[in-house]
């Protein structure tokens, strides 16, 4: 008999900040709204968000997500996921007369912008960022001459710059916050002139659910995070918990991929999920931990969100033009009625 049984403790430890952040929420809504506004098929480049539940969901709806931009066809309405794209992209979509719809979260976009201002000041800038990740391409897009992707600590050594007295670190909006400054750690020794982002690059979501995941990793016989496997925070999340003393953890689509055998000698749960995660997900894990006897469920309050972005301003242009044709026409039918 496992000491749960024994004991009869079982409690979940609920992380919050968790689940949906600002940019992924925008991005999702844009897709709807398109969808509503143009009517099916709107094409998007690279999943959404990475998450399959969301991908899945959309597709339904009449999504169709490509890999690249001249998967399109000519004419047709592109929303960019929220991981952002280089400009190569955007001059793709515009020599395909693509009607685009740029999803790119605000604090991706931050980034570029960085990039393109140390650019244009010669700097060597050093992207803390794994390779091949759709956010790390389109920042490395914005200025492929002087970036240089460093992967982590142990690629420090191996980094070469034009000139040591003028280097800057950015990176990716989505890494382990404590092995980034690791690598930043070992940059400046080899570059005592290192300079920092002017704000932090990883983002206040990533942050926030990190944090959530260390105050109650010590606790935590099983960390169970709600995620994708290619959502780069998701699978920091589970990194973190480990890191900071939780005895297992695991990365799950579904509650339906949670093995019983996980559950052995196991009293608290830590449940949490990742910044592309919707909250209905969540519940199914916490269901299936209740029909476990996992029923005590407490919740683990790291930070207060209040973040919101406006939708794209393409997409809101539109949307404000069909809201005019609607005004008109019930004007018009009015008019017609007497
Ligand atoms: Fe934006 Fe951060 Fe969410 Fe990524 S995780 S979409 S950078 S808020």
């Amino acid at each position: 008999m496992t000491a749960a049984t024994t004991t009869g403790t079982k409690r979940v430890l609920l992380a919050a900040p968790r689940g949906y952040c600002a940019g992924v929420d925008r991005a999702v809504v844009t897709v709807e709204k398109a969808l509503d506004l143009y009517g099916p098929p709107v094409y998007v480049r690279k999943q959404i968000v990475h998450n399959k539940h969301v991908v899945a969901t959309l597709e339904k709806r009449g999504a169709v997500f490509v890999d690249e931009t001249d998967e399109v066809p000519e004419g047709a309405t592109v929303v960019f996921s929220a991981h952002g794209v280089a400009p190569v992209v955007h001059d793709e979509a515009k020599a395909l007369s693509l009607r685009t719809i740029d999803a790119t979260c605000p604090l991706v976009t931050k980034v570029h912008r960085e990039a393109v201002r140390f650019a244009d000041d010669e700097y060597d800038i050093l992207l803390i960022g794994h390779e091949g990740h759709e956010e790390v391409i389109g920042t490395s897009g914005e200025a492929p001459e002087h970036i240089t992707l460093v992967g982590g600590p142990d690629e420090v050594d191996r980094v070469q710059v034009r000139d040591p007295d003028k280097v800057v670190w950015l990176s990716q909006t989505t890494l382990s916050v404590d092995e980034t400054m690791e690598t930043v750690r070992r940059l400046r020794e080899r570059f005592p002139k290192l300079q920092d982002p002017p704000s932090d690059d990883i983002c206040y979501a990533t942050q926030n659910r990190q944090l959530a995941v260390r105050q109650m990793a010590a606790e935590t016989d099983l960390m169970i995070v709600v995620g994708s496997q290619n959502s780069s925070n998701s699978v920091r999340l589970v990194e973190v918990a480990l890191e900071q003393g939780a005895k297992a953890g695991h990365l799950v689509d579904y509650a339906d991929e949670i093995d019983d055998a996980w559950f052995d000698g196991v009293q608290t749960v830590g449940v949490t999920s990742g910044a592309s995660v919707p909250e209905v997900l969540v519940r199914d894990v916490l269901d299936h931990l209740a029909e476990r006897g996992y029923r005590d469920v407490h919740p683990v309050v790291a930070a207060e969100e209040s973040t919101m972005f406006a939708l794209p301003r393409e997409l809101r242009r539109d949307i404000k033009a069909r809201e005019g044709r609607d005004a008109d026409a019930v004007r018009h039918d009015a008019g017609t009625a007497h």
